[in-house]
Formats: C-alpha cells, structure tokens, sequence
C-alpha cells in the first residue's frame, strides 16, 4: 500500500503482479482522515480489552488458586468432622456399654443390701424389689447345659454390619434413658443405703447390750435353769440361773455392755458382780474366786470380769448365772447365742 499524500485526494495504488495491470484508488482526503482516525481507536480498544482481558485472566487465576485452596480446606474440614462424628459414635457405643456395665453393678449393690438387712437380721420386705430385679438381670444371661453362668473370655467377631446414624442416634437416646433410669436408682439405693445402716447401728448396738454371749470359755452346763434336786438338801428346789462347770481361776465374761450395779460376798452367792444392761435386764455372776471389776465400772460384751471359783454355797468350781429382767429370774439359755470374738 502506497498513500500519495495530495492537496485534496489520496490515490491508493495496488500492484498485484509485474505482469498485471496496476490498481488505483482515489479517495478524499478527509475519509483518510477519518480512516486513520477510526484505525487509531479501533487499536486503542484492541489494547484496552488485551488490557483488561489480561487483567481479568490474572483475577480469574488469582481467584482459581484461592476456590482451590478454599475447596482443600473445606475438604480437611470435612474430612477432621467426620473423624470427629465417627469418634463421637463410638463414644455412644462405649457410654452404652458402661450404663450397662453400671445396670449389673447397681444391681449387685441392691444385692449386697439385701444381703446386708439379711444377716443383720433385718426386716427384708423393704428390699423385696431390689431381689426382684436382681434375680431378673441374672435370668437375661444365658446359662449351660450344667446350669452354670458362661465364663467370659477376650474373644470378639462377627460380621461387618456398620451402624447407621439413625442407629447411633437411637442407641444415644437409649443410652441417655439409661443413664436417667440408673441416676434415680442410684438416688433410691443410697436413701435404702442410709436406713440400712442405721438399722444395722441400731442392730448392733442392741446385740451389744443383749446378753447373747456365753459367760465362760467351757460352755458345759452342769446345771439348768427351773426345777431341780437341790444338791445340798436332796430335796425339790427352784434353780434361778445357769451353773457352768469351769475350772478354778478360768476367766468369766460380760455377757453383753453394760454397768457394773453390784460387786460383794455373802455365804449364798460368793464373790458375785451384777451388771446392769439395758431394756429391765441384768446378769448376775456368783461362787467367784475374784472380782476384777468395780461397782460403777463400765463393761464391755466379753470382757474379762472375774475368775471362776468356789465361793459360797457351791459344792466345786462352777459359774452362776442368772438374767433378771425387771427383777425377775429368767431363763438365760434362750439368750445364749453368740461366741465370743477371740474365739
Ligand atoms: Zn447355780
């Protein structure tokens, strides 16, 4: 292309070949003007828009690399809370294992009342709902052929079947009741707890001051309480108390707690000592060989009192004995039933 620049036109002249004849255009001079002019503006919007499309690339990029580091993190996000629901899951399981581990041992807790109130001797109605429930949770085990509980061993197996969120879910709200359910079993055991030991307080405090204990080591009665030949006149006579054969100086024994009232000597009864107990009873020991104790003396179920002996009317080493109650002469055999502890 070849302008020729005139006063008033362009001529615009065209060779295609050297054999060809030459192509000439004339145009005015104001549209190479404005051709110009449209060309320059035509460039600048090809420049602007390269511009601008490159800057657009760049955000485009720049906002790819941030989707794409956003899209990890969402993915470790992810990722780390499914862990933590999975962890969570097998925390329900396990919580569901101890709230039914805690079932068996509330269970042998109410056993361990019952059978508590039972050797103390204690009215076992009150637990009858503990024995229910007890013998309730042992029949859920399967037993063998012998009858016998199966023993336990560290074996575990079976067949993938993974739990469900609904599953897990359920167990959770069970797991929860059970938990609620043993919170106010647990309440209800400690209140029975309570009265229980109370009542084995108040048991054992009336057992001390009971005279249930055997006054001498030998325990061999040579006589018994109610009629008898009297063996120094040979005739019919009442025997107010108990004669324990013993040998001189053998030790004798508080029968139960309680208040030295009396300790003296006269031709019937010997060294004798009676004790004030509780509830109208005293014990009365006679024919003693010593007394170690004093009137006012406090004394404790089976401690050692006096020595057997031979004083007064007796015919040779024997304990008396006798229980009053309000004053009157009863039969201690009826109270003889515990042994003593160094036994
Ligand atoms: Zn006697």
């Amino acid at each position: 292309m070849k302008l020729n620049w005139k006063p008033k036109k362009l001529t615009l002249v065209i060779i295609p070949d050297a054999n060809q004849s030459v192509v000439r255009f004339r145009i005015p001079h104001l549209f190479a003007y404005i051709a110009a002019a449209c060309l320059s503006v035509l460039l600048l919007i090809s420049i602007i828009t390269y511009v601008m499309h490159a800057s657009t690339l760049k955000k485009a990029s720049a906002l790819q690399s941030k989707l794409t580091g956003a899209n990890q993190q969402w993915s470790a996000a992810l990722n780390s809370k499914d862990k933590a629901i999975e962890q969570l899951q097998n925390e329900v399981i396990q919580l569901s294992q101890q709230a039914e581990q805690m079932k068996t041992q509330v269970e042998e807790m109410k056993k361990f009342e019952s059978d508590l109130k039972s050797i103390a001797g204690i009215d076992a109605n009150t637990t009858g709902t503990a024995v229910a429930s007890t013998s309730s949770s042992t029949q859920d085990k399967p037993a063998d052929a012998d009858g016998k509980l199966p023993t336990l061993d560290s074996g575990i197996g079976g067949s993938p079947n993974p739990a469900s969120q609904e599953d897990i879910i359920k167990l959770g709200e069970q797991t929860l009741a059970s938990f609620t359910a043993l919170n106010s079993e647990v309440k209800e055991l400690q209140t029975n707890l309570t009265a229980t030991k109370q009542k084995v307080a108040d048991k054992q405090q009336l057992l001390r001051i009971t005279p249930t204990l055997w006054p001498t080591t030998t325990k061999v009665v040579t006589s018994t309480f109610g009629y008898r030949t009297d063996p120094f006149t040979h005739r019919p006579s009442f025997h107010s108390g108990i004669d324990f054969g013993a040998r001189e100086n053998d030790p004798v024994y508080a029968t139960a707690d309680g208040k030295v009232v009396s300790t003296g000597s006269d031709m019937f009864h010997g060294n004798n000592i009676v004790i004030e107990h509780s509830k109208g009873l005293r014990t009365w020991y006679m024919h003693l060989n010593k007394i170690l104790v004093n009137k006012g003396d406090s004394v404790e179920k089976g401690s050692s009192i006096g020595l057997v002996g031979s004083t007064g009317r007796s015919t040779g080493p024997h304990l008396h004995y006798e229980v009053l109650k309000n004053g009157e002469s009863i039969d201690p055999k009826p109270y003889l039933k515990a042994n003593r502890k160094d036994e």
